[in-house]
């Protein structure tokens, strides 16, 4: 990480370092412009210390003492089946003063798990009411406008999926890649819970229309940025156009870089590269 952090500054390319936190990671990442380090927690004390140990509750607090970071949090069908552990694990983590915020996923399994993690239908249907609630009893969860519609509706498939197809994801040494996306193997995108992948989901099916000063309107002409002229509309090729411009940044930063990635990617092992 850092040999890669350097390039990615270089290149302007916003990065989530996600870690385990089990090391303490330097000061100064978090005077880095552009970057952000997140740490995942994998439940409550008892649950997290259980699975994963050495980066215990005790070793993460000790490590984070003195630096700001964010959680990241995947939601497994364990935490639903407790009352209240949502709201404990939130009340718990917001409360710190290291934390900033708090992203959140959904367990995605592969294609024909079985699994302690993996929601049922119901538990999700259950999480998709809570979460409403939840951002607005503790605002640093991270939640935008359309997350629940995002997180019911995902991608049919890789090939529907607009991140995997726009985001290119290698393992810890930066060159073996993973495919479809960086869950890797056989993920069942119906039950995808990855907050960016269904959040561009839900982005590519909204009617966005933009005026020429910039702004970012609704049909109504509600919406972000100054009101003037009458808007034009971002028309489907205009988005291919996005696409094609991220895929082609992609090759070159893999052909540029060689030894560095592109995008942050995090393997369901757990591991994380940048
Ligand atoms: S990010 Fe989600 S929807 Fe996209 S390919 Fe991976 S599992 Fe499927």
């Amino acid at each position: 990480m850092p040999a890669a952090l350097p390039w990615l500054l270089r290149w302007g390319v916003y990065s989530l370092v996600v870690t385990s936190a089990v090391i303490p990671f330097p000061p100064p990442w978090n005077t880095l412009r552009r970057v952000r380090v997140t740490v995942s927690i994998d439940g409550l004390q008892p649950e997290h210390d259980a699975r994963r140990a050495p980066a215990t509750y005790e070793k993460i607090l000790k490590n984070l003492h003195g630096r700001t970071a964010d959680v990241s949090w995947v939601v497994t069908n364990q935490m639903l089946e407790r009352p209240d552990y949502l709201d404990e694990y939130l009340a718990f983590w917001t409360a710190r003063p290291e934390i900033e915020r708090i992203w959140l996923s959904v367990y995605t399994p592969q294609k024909g798990e079985v699994s302690d993690e993996r929601l049922t239908a119901a538990s999700r249907r259950r999480l998709l009411k809570e979460l409403p609630r939840l951002k607005a009893s503790y605002p640093a969860l991270v939640f935008p406008d359309g997350a629940v519609d995002a997180f019911a509706d995902p991608p049919a498939g890789p090939d529907r999926c607009t991140f995997a197809r726009i985001s290119s994801n290698v393992s810890a040494d930066l060159r073996t890649g993973i495919e479809p996306c960086f869950f890797g193997g056989n993920p069942d995108c119906s039950e995808c819970g990855c907050a960016v992948s269904a959040g561009l989901h839900w982005l590519h099916g909204q009617p966005l229309v933009a005026g020429p000063d910039g702004g970012t309107r609704d049909r109504r002409g509600a919406g972000r940025g100054p009101a003037s002229a009458p808007s034009a509309p971002v028309s489907a090729s205009a988005i291919q156009s996005c696409r094609r411009a991220a895929s082609g940044s992609m090759r070159a930063a893999r052909s540029a870089g060689r030894n560095a990635a592109r995008s942050v990617t995090r393997s369901r092992a757990g591991t994380t590269s940048a």
